[in-house]
Protein backbone atom coordinates (compact mmCIF):
# COMPACT_ATOMS: atom_id res chain seq x y z
CA UNK A 1 0.00 0.00 0.00
CA UNK A 2 1.67 2.99 -0.94
CA UNK A 3 -0.41 6.14 -1.54
CA UNK A 4 0.08 9.67 -3.14
CA UNK A 5 -1.07 11.40 -0.72
CA UNK A 6 -2.06 15.48 -1.62
CA UNK A 7 -4.30 16.40 1.39
CA UNK A 8 -5.36 20.11 -0.04
CA UNK A 9 -8.46 20.10 1.93
CA UNK A 10 -6.48 20.52 5.10
CA UNK A 11 -3.08 22.25 3.89
CA UNK A 12 -5.37 24.77 2.38
CA UNK A 13 -8.04 25.29 4.46
CA UNK A 14 -7.44 26.91 8.02
CA UNK A 15 -8.18 24.07 11.12
CA UNK A 16 -8.84 24.21 14.57
CA UNK A 17 -5.81 24.83 16.94
CA UNK A 18 -6.82 22.41 19.26
CA UNK A 19 -6.52 18.85 18.68
CA UNK A 20 -8.42 15.75 19.92
CA UNK A 21 -11.68 14.35 20.50
CA UNK A 22 -12.80 17.04 23.46
CA UNK A 23 -16.33 18.11 22.30
CA UNK A 24 -16.78 21.17 21.20
CA UNK A 25 -17.93 24.43 18.72
CA UNK A 26 -15.38 25.17 16.58
CA UNK A 27 -15.24 28.67 14.76
CA UNK A 28 -12.97 30.05 12.10
CA UNK A 29 -11.62 26.34 11.10
CA UNK A 30 -13.04 23.80 8.57
CA UNK A 31 -11.84 21.17 9.88
CA UNK A 32 -10.25 19.02 13.25
CA UNK A 33 -7.13 17.31 13.56
CA UNK A 34 -8.36 13.72 15.42
CA UNK A 35 -7.29 10.21 15.23
CA UNK A 36 -9.57 7.24 14.75
CA UNK A 37 -10.12 5.22 18.32
CA UNK A 38 -8.64 1.83 18.24
CA UNK A 39 -10.34 -1.28 18.45
CA UNK A 40 -10.15 -4.64 19.98
CA UNK A 41 -9.51 -7.12 16.73
CA UNK A 42 -10.20 -4.79 13.32
CA UNK A 43 -11.24 -7.62 10.48
CA UNK A 44 -12.01 -7.36 6.92
CA UNK A 45 -15.78 -8.82 5.69
CA UNK A 46 -15.96 -7.40 2.65
CA UNK A 47 -14.71 -5.00 -0.15
CA UNK A 48 -15.47 -3.73 -3.44
CA UNK A 49 -12.95 -4.99 -6.31
CA UNK A 50 -13.73 -1.46 -8.40
CA UNK A 51 -13.00 1.04 -5.64
CA UNK A 52 -9.65 -1.30 -5.11
CA UNK A 53 -8.68 -1.04 -8.24
CA UNK A 54 -10.12 3.26 -8.50
CA UNK A 55 -7.25 3.28 -6.00
CA UNK A 56 -4.63 0.77 -7.06
CA UNK A 57 -5.08 -1.69 -4.46
CA UNK A 58 -4.49 -5.17 -5.36
CA UNK A 59 -6.00 -8.39 -3.76
CA UNK A 60 -2.76 -8.71 -1.54
CA UNK A 61 -3.13 -5.11 -0.06
CA UNK A 62 -7.28 -5.90 0.95
CA UNK A 63 -6.44 -8.81 2.14
CA UNK A 64 -3.37 -8.42 4.34
CA UNK A 65 -3.23 -7.09 8.15
CA UNK A 66 -2.46 -4.23 7.56
CA UNK A 67 -5.34 -3.17 5.28
CA UNK A 68 -7.70 -3.83 8.19
CA UNK A 69 -5.53 -1.98 10.65
CA UNK A 70 -5.28 0.69 8.92
CA UNK A 71 -9.34 0.97 7.52
CA UNK A 72 -10.51 0.00 11.33
CA UNK A 73 -8.57 2.83 12.22
CA UNK A 74 -5.78 1.13 14.14
CA UNK A 75 -3.17 2.72 12.86
CA UNK A 76 -2.14 5.61 9.91
CA UNK A 77 -0.43 5.45 6.98
CA UNK A 78 2.61 7.76 6.70
CA UNK A 79 1.18 10.70 4.45
CA UNK A 80 -2.57 10.51 6.51
CA UNK A 81 -3.90 13.60 8.17
CA UNK A 82 -6.92 12.29 9.92
CA UNK A 83 -9.47 15.10 10.65
CA UNK A 84 -12.88 15.50 10.83
CA UNK A 85 -14.66 18.17 8.87
CA UNK A 86 -16.79 21.03 10.79
CA UNK A 87 -20.30 21.47 8.97
CA UNK A 88 -23.77 22.77 10.37
CA UNK A 89 -27.40 21.79 8.91
CA UNK A 90 -30.63 22.06 8.50
CA UNK A 91 -32.41 19.03 9.96
CA UNK A 92 -35.98 18.15 8.92
CA UNK A 93 -36.50 21.96 8.23
CA UNK A 94 -35.08 23.09 10.94
CA UNK A 95 -31.78 25.27 11.12
CA UNK A 96 -29.86 22.82 13.62
CA UNK A 97 -26.35 24.46 14.12
CA UNK A 98 -23.02 22.83 14.41
CA UNK A 99 -23.23 19.14 13.03
CA UNK A 100 -19.82 18.08 11.67
CA UNK A 101 -18.62 14.90 11.29
CA UNK A 102 -19.47 12.89 14.57
CA UNK A 103 -17.79 9.61 13.69
CA UNK A 104 -16.66 9.87 10.65
CA UNK A 105 -12.77 10.50 9.89
CA UNK A 106 -11.07 11.65 6.55
CA UNK A 107 -7.41 10.39 6.29
CA UNK A 108 -5.99 12.21 3.17
CA UNK A 109 -7.00 12.39 -0.26
CA UNK A 110 -4.87 10.35 -2.34
CA UNK A 111 -3.99 10.64 -6.17
CA UNK A 112 -4.30 7.54 -7.89
CA UNK A 113 -2.06 6.27 -11.19
CA UNK A 114 -4.93 7.93 -13.28
CA UNK A 115 -4.87 11.52 -11.39
CA UNK A 116 -7.79 11.36 -10.47
CA UNK A 117 -8.35 12.65 -7.18
CA UNK A 118 -10.05 10.51 -4.31
CA UNK A 119 -10.92 11.25 -1.01
CA UNK A 120 -10.75 8.09 2.00
CA UNK A 121 -13.21 8.85 4.85
CA UNK A 122 -13.84 5.81 7.78
CA UNK A 123 -17.27 6.02 9.19
CA UNK A 124 -17.80 4.54 12.84
CA UNK A 125 -14.10 5.07 13.46
CA UNK A 126 -14.51 6.78 17.22
CA UNK A 127 -15.81 10.10 18.59
CA UNK A 128 -14.63 13.77 17.11
CA UNK A 129 -15.35 17.39 18.32
CA UNK A 130 -18.92 17.09 16.57
CA UNK A 131 -19.57 13.75 18.16
CA UNK A 132 -22.03 15.48 20.48
CA UNK A 133 -23.74 13.20 23.22
CA UNK A 134 -22.89 10.10 20.64
CA UNK A 135 -20.58 7.38 20.45
CA UNK A 136 -19.18 8.38 17.23
CA UNK A 137 -19.46 4.57 15.95
CA UNK A 138 -21.52 2.64 13.86
CA UNK A 139 -23.45 -0.55 13.95
CA UNK A 140 -22.91 -3.32 11.16
CA UNK A 141 -26.32 -3.13 9.97
CA UNK A 142 -25.92 0.15 9.10
CA UNK A 143 -22.69 -0.02 7.89
CA UNK A 144 -23.69 -3.28 5.40
CA UNK A 145 -26.47 -1.32 4.16
CA UNK A 146 -23.77 1.49 3.48
CA UNK A 147 -21.46 -0.14 1.94
CA UNK A 148 -23.75 -2.46 -0.63
CA UNK A 149 -26.16 0.59 -1.31
CA UNK A 150 -23.00 2.69 -2.29
CA UNK A 151 -21.98 0.49 -4.72
CA UNK A 152 -25.59 -0.73 -6.14
CA UNK A 153 -25.86 2.74 -6.74
CA UNK A 154 -23.29 3.48 -8.82
CA UNK A 155 -23.67 0.02 -10.64
CA UNK A 156 -27.15 1.35 -11.76
CA UNK A 157 -25.78 4.52 -12.51
CA UNK A 158 -26.33 6.95 -10.58
CA UNK A 159 -23.77 9.48 -8.98
CA UNK A 160 -22.99 8.80 -5.64
CA UNK A 161 -20.14 8.57 -2.68
CA UNK A 162 -18.24 4.83 -3.07
CA UNK A 163 -17.54 2.26 -0.49
CA UNK A 164 -13.87 0.49 -0.45
CA UNK A 165 -14.29 -2.19 2.33
CA UNK A 166 -16.21 -3.38 5.37
CA UNK A 167 -14.77 -4.24 8.68
CA UNK A 168 -15.43 -5.52 11.51
CA UNK A 169 -14.15 -3.63 15.08
CA UNK A 170 -14.70 -6.70 17.31
CA UNK A 171 -16.35 -4.10 19.41
CA UNK A 172 -20.09 -4.16 20.66
CA UNK A 173 -22.45 -1.05 20.21
CA UNK A 174 -25.09 -0.33 22.10
CA UNK A 175 -27.90 0.75 20.06
CA UNK A 176 -31.75 1.34 20.66
CA UNK A 177 -32.95 0.49 17.37
CA UNK A 178 -36.51 1.40 16.94
CA UNK A 179 -35.85 4.15 19.78
CA UNK A 180 -38.84 1.89 22.02
CA UNK A 181 -36.29 1.72 25.01
CA UNK A 182 -35.01 -2.12 23.75
CA UNK A 183 -31.24 -1.38 23.75
CA UNK A 184 -29.15 -4.06 22.49
CA UNK A 185 -25.74 -4.43 21.70
CA UNK A 186 -24.96 -4.82 18.17
CA UNK A 187 -21.13 -5.64 16.71
CA UNK A 188 -19.60 -2.34 15.91
CA UNK A 189 -18.30 -1.83 12.15
CA UNK A 190 -16.23 0.51 9.77
CA UNK A 191 -16.95 1.50 6.18
CA UNK A 192 -14.00 3.24 4.47
CA UNK A 193 -16.13 5.77 1.81
CA UNK A 194 -13.99 6.83 -0.86
CA UNK A 195 -15.70 10.06 -3.29
CA UNK A 196 -13.35 13.16 -4.89
CA UNK A 197 -14.82 15.19 -1.94
CA UNK A 198 -17.04 14.68 1.12
CA UNK A 199 -17.83 18.40 1.10
CA UNK A 200 -21.78 19.06 1.92
CA UNK A 201 -24.17 21.94 1.80
CA UNK A 202 -23.97 22.48 5.36
CA UNK A 203 -19.93 22.71 5.40
CA UNK A 204 -21.03 26.36 3.80
CA UNK A 205 -23.74 27.32 5.75
CA UNK A 206 -21.45 27.08 8.70
CA UNK A 207 -19.41 29.67 8.42
CA UNK A 208 -22.21 31.95 6.61
CA UNK A 209 -24.49 31.08 9.77
CA UNK A 210 -22.02 32.54 11.77
CA UNK A 211 -21.37 35.55 9.78
CA UNK A 212 -17.63 34.30 8.78
CA UNK A 213 -17.75 35.56 5.31
CA UNK A 214 -13.98 35.60 5.11
CA UNK A 215 -14.19 31.91 5.77
CA UNK A 216 -16.94 31.32 3.61
CA UNK A 217 -15.39 32.38 0.81
CA UNK A 218 -12.41 30.83 1.16
CA UNK A 219 -14.13 27.09 1.27
CA UNK A 220 -15.99 28.47 -2.04
CA UNK A 221 -12.89 29.25 -3.80
CA UNK A 222 -11.11 26.26 -2.67
CA UNK A 223 -14.04 23.93 -3.33
CA UNK A 224 -14.36 25.33 -7.37
CA UNK A 225 -10.81 25.35 -7.73
CA UNK A 226 -10.16 21.37 -6.45
CA UNK A 227 -13.49 19.94 -7.34
CA UNK A 228 -14.60 22.21 -10.20
CA UNK A 229 -11.34 22.62 -12.48
CA UNK A 230 -13.63 23.20 -15.79
CA UNK A 231 -14.86 26.25 -13.88
CA UNK A 232 -12.27 28.66 -14.37
CA UNK A 233 -12.23 32.41 -15.31
CA UNK A 234 -10.97 36.10 -13.84
CA UNK A 235 -13.84 37.48 -12.47
CA UNK A 236 -14.85 35.85 -9.25
CA UNK A 237 -18.76 36.98 -9.37
CA UNK A 238 -18.95 35.09 -12.32
CA UNK A 239 -17.04 31.89 -11.07
CA UNK A 240 -19.27 31.06 -8.40
CA UNK A 241 -22.51 32.42 -10.25
CA UNK A 242 -21.25 29.55 -12.41
CA UNK A 243 -19.88 27.17 -9.72
CA UNK A 244 -23.60 27.31 -8.06
CA UNK A 245 -25.33 26.96 -10.75
CA UNK A 246 -23.49 23.88 -11.34
CA UNK A 247 -23.71 22.24 -8.23
CA UNK A 248 -28.03 22.93 -8.99
CA UNK A 249 -27.45 21.38 -12.32
CA UNK A 250 -25.82 18.64 -10.22
CA UNK A 251 -28.66 17.92 -7.65
CA UNK A 252 -31.03 17.77 -10.39
CA UNK A 253 -29.67 14.82 -12.34
CA UNK A 254 -28.81 12.91 -8.81
CA UNK A 255 -32.62 13.23 -8.09
CA UNK A 256 -33.81 12.28 -11.54
CA UNK A 257 -31.99 9.11 -11.06
CA UNK A 258 -33.33 8.09 -7.65
CA UNK A 259 -36.43 8.77 -9.07
CA UNK A 260 -35.84 6.73 -12.17
CA UNK A 261 -34.65 3.53 -9.74
CA UNK A 262 -36.94 3.96 -6.82
CA UNK A 263 -34.26 5.27 -4.59
CA UNK A 264 -35.89 7.29 -1.28
CA UNK A 265 -32.70 9.01 0.83
CA UNK A 266 -34.98 9.45 3.77
CA UNK A 267 -32.52 11.60 5.62
CA UNK A 268 -32.10 14.77 3.16
CA UNK A 269 -30.88 17.20 5.64
CA UNK A 270 -28.61 20.28 3.99
CA UNK A 271 -25.66 18.19 5.80
CA UNK A 272 -26.20 15.12 3.83
CA UNK A 273 -26.41 16.74 0.62
CA UNK A 274 -23.00 16.70 -0.92
CA UNK A 275 -21.67 19.48 -2.97
CA UNK A 276 -20.61 17.16 -6.11
CA UNK A 277 -24.21 16.14 -6.43
CA UNK A 278 -23.71 12.76 -4.85
CA UNK A 279 -25.80 10.19 -3.17
CA UNK A 280 -24.60 10.77 0.36
CA UNK A 281 -24.86 9.41 3.68
CA UNK A 282 -27.02 6.37 3.48
CA UNK A 283 -29.26 5.82 6.43
CA UNK A 284 -32.31 4.95 6.50
CA UNK A 285 -32.95 4.80 3.05
CA UNK A 286 -35.29 2.27 0.93
CA UNK A 287 -36.29 0.97 -2.59
CA UNK A 288 -39.67 1.85 -3.48
CA UNK A 289 -41.53 -2.11 -3.65
CA UNK A 290 -45.48 -1.10 -4.10
CA UNK A 291 -45.11 2.43 -6.05
CA UNK A 292 -45.69 4.88 -3.86
CA UNK A 293 -45.03 8.64 -4.08
CA UNK A 294 -45.79 9.09 -0.30
CA UNK A 295 -43.36 6.34 0.79
CA UNK A 296 -40.21 6.65 3.71
CA UNK A 297 -38.71 3.89 5.13
CA UNK A 298 -37.72 6.48 7.67
CA UNK A 299 -39.72 6.09 10.78
CA UNK A 300 -38.39 9.34 12.45
CA UNK A 301 -40.17 10.80 9.40
CA UNK A 302 -43.13 9.00 9.77
CA UNK A 303 -45.46 11.97 10.63
CA UNK A 304 -44.73 14.73 8.22
CA UNK A 305 -43.19 12.38 6.02
CA UNK A 306 -40.81 15.27 4.65
CA UNK A 307 -38.64 13.16 2.80
CA UNK A 308 -41.03 10.61 1.01
CA UNK A 309 -39.84 9.66 -2.53
CA UNK A 310 -42.38 12.24 -4.34
CA UNK A 311 -41.05 14.92 -2.59
CA UNK A 312 -37.49 14.74 -2.95
CA UNK A 313 -36.90 17.00 -6.18
CA UNK A 314 -38.62 19.49 -4.02
CA UNK A 315 -36.60 19.02 -1.37
CA UNK A 316 -33.23 18.90 -2.82
CA UNK A 317 -34.51 22.62 -4.31
CA UNK A 318 -35.22 23.66 -1.11
CA UNK A 319 -32.14 22.72 0.11
CA UNK A 320 -30.54 24.32 -2.41
CA UNK A 321 -32.38 27.48 -1.69
CA UNK A 322 -30.69 27.10 1.86
CA UNK A 323 -27.57 27.23 0.00
CA UNK A 324 -28.13 29.87 -1.72
CA UNK A 325 -28.97 31.87 1.14
CA UNK A 326 -25.88 30.82 2.85
CA UNK A 327 -23.83 31.94 -0.24
CA UNK A 328 -25.90 35.77 -0.64
CA UNK A 329 -22.99 37.50 1.14
CA UNK A 330 -20.91 36.37 -1.35
CA UNK A 331 -22.63 38.02 -4.34
CA UNK A 332 -24.13 41.97 -5.13
CA UNK A 333 -27.69 40.37 -5.36
CA UNK A 334 -29.56 37.43 -5.48
CA UNK A 335 -29.63 37.19 -9.65
CA UNK A 336 -27.46 34.62 -9.87
CA UNK A 337 -28.17 32.28 -7.00
CA UNK A 338 -32.07 32.58 -8.74
CA UNK A 339 -30.68 31.72 -12.07
CA UNK A 340 -29.52 28.59 -9.86
CA UNK A 341 -32.51 27.82 -8.50
CA UNK A 342 -34.00 27.92 -12.04
CA UNK A 343 -31.30 25.89 -13.64
CA UNK A 344 -31.88 23.28 -11.45
CA UNK A 345 -35.80 23.65 -12.52
CA UNK A 346 -35.09 23.20 -15.74
CA UNK A 347 -32.46 20.20 -15.59
CA UNK A 348 -35.03 18.56 -13.13
CA UNK A 349 -38.08 18.47 -15.87
CA UNK A 350 -35.64 17.83 -18.82
CA UNK A 351 -33.81 14.86 -17.27
CA UNK A 352 -36.71 13.14 -15.70
CA UNK A 353 -38.53 14.05 -18.67
CA UNK A 354 -35.93 12.01 -20.21
CA UNK A 355 -36.13 9.27 -18.36
CA UNK A 356 -39.57 8.31 -18.28
CA UNK A 357 -39.79 8.48 -21.74
CA UNK A 358 -36.94 6.09 -22.26
CA UNK A 359 -38.30 4.16 -18.79
CA UNK A 360 -41.79 3.84 -21.07
CA UNK A 361 -39.75 2.60 -24.04
CA UNK A 362 -40.47 5.70 -25.99
CA UNK A 363 -38.15 6.53 -28.45
CA UNK A 364 -38.40 10.67 -27.83
CA UNK A 365 -41.72 12.56 -26.13
CA UNK A 366 -44.37 13.08 -28.12
CA UNK A 367 -47.61 15.04 -27.68
CA UNK A 368 -49.71 12.99 -25.36
CA UNK A 369 -47.09 10.66 -23.35
CA UNK A 370 -47.57 12.69 -20.34
CA UNK A 371 -51.39 11.97 -19.80
CA UNK A 372 -50.38 8.33 -20.83
CA UNK A 373 -47.69 8.04 -18.33
CA UNK A 374 -49.43 9.97 -15.56
CA UNK A 375 -51.99 7.33 -16.00
CA UNK A 376 -49.87 4.61 -15.44
CA UNK A 377 -48.20 5.80 -12.25
CA UNK A 378 -51.79 6.14 -10.58
CA UNK A 379 -53.09 3.32 -11.64
CA UNK A 380 -49.71 1.63 -9.83
CA UNK A 381 -50.21 3.51 -6.69
CA UNK A 382 -53.59 2.20 -6.50
CA UNK A 383 -53.47 -1.40 -7.28
CA UNK A 384 -49.99 -1.97 -5.71
CA UNK A 385 -48.22 -2.48 -8.22
CA UNK A 386 -44.00 -3.06 -7.83
CA UNK A 387 -42.08 -0.65 -9.77
CA UNK A 388 -39.65 -2.38 -10.90
CA UNK A 389 -40.98 -5.20 -12.05
CA UNK A 390 -43.81 -3.30 -13.59
CA UNK A 391 -40.92 -1.90 -15.57
CA UNK A 392 -38.92 -4.98 -16.74
CA UNK A 393 -42.64 -6.40 -17.52
CA UNK A 394 -43.75 -3.66 -19.72
CA UNK A 395 -40.24 -4.42 -22.11
CA UNK A 396 -41.85 -7.60 -22.87
CA UNK A 397 -45.14 -6.47 -23.92
CA UNK A 398 -46.18 -7.56 -27.10
CA UNK A 399 -47.25 -4.30 -29.01
CA UNK A 400 -49.38 -6.29 -31.39
CA UNK A 401 -51.55 -7.96 -29.19
CA UNK A 402 -50.60 -6.82 -25.14
CA UNK A 403 -51.80 -8.63 -22.53
CA UNK A 404 -51.65 -8.39 -18.78
CA UNK A 405 -49.62 -11.76 -18.41
CA UNK A 406 -45.79 -10.58 -18.29
CA UNK A 407 -47.17 -7.55 -15.44
CA UNK A 408 -49.06 -9.88 -13.42
CA UNK A 409 -45.97 -11.14 -10.76
CA UNK A 410 -45.71 -7.34 -10.09
CA UNK A 411 -48.74 -7.54 -8.45
CA UNK A 412 -49.05 -7.93 -5.05
CA UNK A 413 -52.61 -8.35 -4.18
CA UNK A 414 -54.76 -10.33 -6.50
CA UNK A 415 -57.94 -8.55 -5.44
CA UNK A 416 -56.61 -5.27 -6.63
CA UNK A 417 -55.09 -6.67 -9.57
CA UNK A 418 -58.87 -8.27 -10.62
CA UNK A 419 -60.39 -4.34 -9.33
CA UNK A 420 -58.33 -2.67 -11.94
CA UNK A 421 -57.69 -5.24 -15.17
CA UNK A 422 -59.81 -3.74 -17.06
CA UNK A 423 -58.06 -0.27 -16.48
CA UNK A 424 -54.69 -2.28 -17.38
CA UNK A 425 -56.34 -3.68 -20.01
CA UNK A 426 -57.76 -0.35 -21.51
CA UNK A 427 -54.14 1.51 -20.76
CA UNK A 428 -51.97 -1.34 -22.13
CA UNK A 429 -53.72 -0.98 -25.30
CA UNK A 430 -53.24 2.88 -25.79
CA UNK A 431 -49.67 2.29 -24.81
CA UNK A 432 -49.07 -0.91 -27.44
CA UNK A 433 -50.36 2.18 -30.23
CA UNK A 434 -48.15 4.67 -28.61
CA UNK A 435 -45.18 2.52 -28.81
CA UNK A 436 -46.15 0.61 -31.61
CA UNK A 437 -45.94 4.23 -32.91
CA UNK A 438 -42.34 4.81 -32.60
CA UNK A 439 -41.63 2.11 -35.19
CA UNK A 440 -38.24 -0.27 -35.35
CA UNK A 441 -37.72 -3.59 -33.97
CA UNK A 442 -38.97 -5.24 -30.77
CA UNK A 443 -35.42 -5.91 -29.54
CA UNK A 444 -34.57 -1.99 -29.90
CA UNK A 445 -37.50 -1.65 -27.38
CA UNK A 446 -36.74 -3.79 -25.20
CA UNK A 447 -32.98 -3.05 -25.41
CA UNK A 448 -33.81 0.13 -24.58
CA UNK A 449 -35.65 -0.03 -21.76
CA UNK A 450 -34.00 -2.46 -20.31
CA UNK A 451 -31.35 -0.08 -20.00
CA UNK A 452 -32.55 2.14 -17.45
CA UNK A 453 -35.00 -0.23 -16.14
CA UNK A 454 -32.80 -2.16 -13.29
CA UNK A 455 -33.58 -5.39 -13.05
CA UNK A 456 -31.80 -5.83 -9.47
CA UNK A 457 -32.45 -3.25 -7.06
CA UNK A 458 -31.12 -3.51 -3.13
CA UNK A 459 -34.57 -4.34 -2.11
CA UNK A 460 -35.12 -3.50 2.05
CA UNK A 461 -35.86 -7.18 2.38
CA UNK A 462 -32.45 -8.07 0.46
CA UNK A 463 -30.52 -5.63 2.16
CA UNK A 464 -31.95 -7.49 6.08
CA UNK A 465 -31.64 -11.19 4.81
CA UNK A 466 -27.38 -10.34 4.65
CA UNK A 467 -27.36 -8.27 7.71
CA UNK A 468 -28.86 -11.45 9.78
CA UNK A 469 -26.62 -13.94 8.73
CA UNK A 470 -23.65 -11.76 8.57
CA UNK A 471 -24.68 -11.19 12.17
CA UNK A 472 -24.38 -14.36 13.10
CA UNK A 473 -20.86 -14.16 11.13
CA UNK A 474 -21.90 -15.60 7.83
CA UNK A 475 -20.71 -12.79 5.37
CA UNK A 476 -21.54 -14.90 2.35
CA UNK A 477 -24.86 -13.11 1.33
CA UNK A 478 -23.34 -9.74 1.80
CA UNK A 479 -20.85 -10.68 -1.27
CA UNK A 480 -23.58 -12.54 -2.83
CA UNK A 481 -25.66 -9.41 -3.08
CA UNK A 482 -22.81 -7.00 -3.82
CA UNK A 483 -22.12 -9.46 -6.88
CA UNK A 484 -25.24 -9.05 -8.37
CA UNK A 485 -25.44 -5.94 -7.82
CA UNK A 486 -22.61 -5.04 -10.45
CA UNK A 487 -24.78 -5.76 -13.36
CA UNK A 488 -28.29 -4.82 -11.92
CA UNK A 489 -29.76 -4.26 -15.66
CA UNK A 490 -28.43 -8.05 -16.77
CA UNK A 491 -31.08 -10.55 -16.46
CA UNK A 492 -28.34 -12.84 -14.41
CA UNK A 493 -30.76 -16.11 -14.28
CA UNK A 494 -29.14 -17.67 -11.79
CA UNK A 495 -29.82 -14.64 -8.97
CA UNK A 496 -33.66 -14.45 -10.21
CA UNK A 497 -34.77 -14.90 -6.59
CA UNK A 498 -33.08 -11.39 -5.67
CA UNK A 499 -35.24 -9.38 -8.45
CA UNK A 500 -38.39 -10.99 -6.87
CA UNK A 501 -40.81 -8.81 -5.06
CA UNK A 502 -40.93 -8.19 -1.10
CA UNK A 503 -42.06 -11.49 0.37
CA UNK A 504 -45.60 -11.02 3.10
CA UNK A 505 -43.20 -11.16 5.36
CA UNK A 506 -41.40 -8.33 4.96
CA UNK A 507 -44.33 -5.62 4.67
CA UNK A 508 -44.05 -4.21 7.87
CA UNK A 509 -40.45 -5.81 9.64
CA UNK A 510 -38.28 -3.37 11.20
CA UNK A 511 -35.23 -2.91 8.99
CA UNK A 512 -37.42 -3.54 5.96
CA UNK A 513 -40.03 -1.13 5.72
CA UNK A 514 -39.32 0.67 8.72
CA UNK A 515 -36.15 2.07 9.94
CA UNK A 516 -34.99 4.32 12.43
CA UNK A 517 -31.94 6.87 12.23
CA UNK A 518 -30.39 4.77 15.00
CA UNK A 519 -27.20 3.48 13.53
P1 LIG B 1 -27.07 11.79 10.18
O1 LIG B 1 -28.51 12.03 10.41
O2 LIG B 1 -26.66 10.35 10.20
O3 LIG B 1 -26.57 12.47 8.94
O4 LIG B 1 -26.27 12.41 11.41
C1 LIG B 1 -26.43 13.74 11.84
C2 LIG B 1 -25.25 14.14 12.67
O5 LIG B 1 -25.10 13.27 13.79
C3 LIG B 1 -23.91 14.12 11.95
O6 LIG B 1 -23.17 15.21 12.42
C4 LIG B 1 -23.32 12.79 12.38
O7 LIG B 1 -21.92 12.79 12.30
C5 LIG B 1 -23.79 12.70 13.82
N1 LIG B 1 -23.86 11.32 14.31
C6 LIG B 1 -24.76 10.37 13.97
N2 LIG B 1 -24.51 9.22 14.64
C7 LIG B 1 -23.43 9.44 15.41
C8 LIG B 1 -22.68 8.64 16.34
N3 LIG B 1 -22.99 7.38 16.60
N4 LIG B 1 -21.62 9.22 16.94
C9 LIG B 1 -21.28 10.49 16.68
N5 LIG B 1 -21.94 11.29 15.84
C10 LIG B 1 -23.01 10.79 15.21
MG1 LIG C 1 -25.04 12.79 7.89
Amino acid sequence: MNFNFDNRFVNELPGDPEEGARRRQVHGACWSRVLPTPVATPRLLAWSPEVAELLDLSTEDMTSATFAEVFTGNRQLPGMQPYAACYGGHQFGNWAGQLGDGRAINLGEIINHGGQRWDLQLKGAGPTPYARRADGRAVLRSSIREFLCSEAMHHLGVPTTRALSLTATGEPVLRDMMYDGNPRHEPGAVVCRVAPSFIRFGNFQMPSSRGDHELLARLVDFTTDRDFPEIVGDDLNDRRARWFAEVCERTARMVAHWMRVGFVHGVMNTDNMSILGLTIDYGPYGWIDNYDPDWTPNTTDEEHRRYRFGQQARICHWNLARLGEALLPLFNSEAPLRAGLDRFAQVYVAESGRMTTTKFGFAEARAGDDELIAEAFGLLQQAEVDMTLFFRGLARIDLDAPTLEPLREAFYRDDLMLRHEAEFQSWLARYAARAGADGGPPELRLARMNAVNPRYVLRNYLAQEAINLAEQGDLSRVNELLEVMRRPYDEQPEYARYAEKRPDWARNQPGCSMLSCSS
